[in-house]
């Protein structure tokens, strides 16, 4: 790996069920909001999720 990017280390990850029906981001690997995901649980940059256009889930404030 040869290229740099500029990566500031207060990115936010965030987690995503991999399933096509999942809409939301949420903050907390645990939440209850991803229990019903049967698929992978993906991890990606918050820029990541909203680049997608997921929106954050309902249950984290
Ligand atoms: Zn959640």
């Amino acid at each position: 790996m040869s290229s740099y990017t500029i990566n500031p280390t207060s990115e936010t990850y965030v987690y995503m069920c991999k399933s096509k029906a999942a809409k939301k981001y949420h903050y907390n690997k645990a939440c209850a909001g991803m229990n019903a995901c049967s698929q992978q649980i993906i991890k990606m940059t918050l820029k990541d999720a909203k680049d997608k256009g997921k929106e954050p889930c309902s249950l984290e404030k």
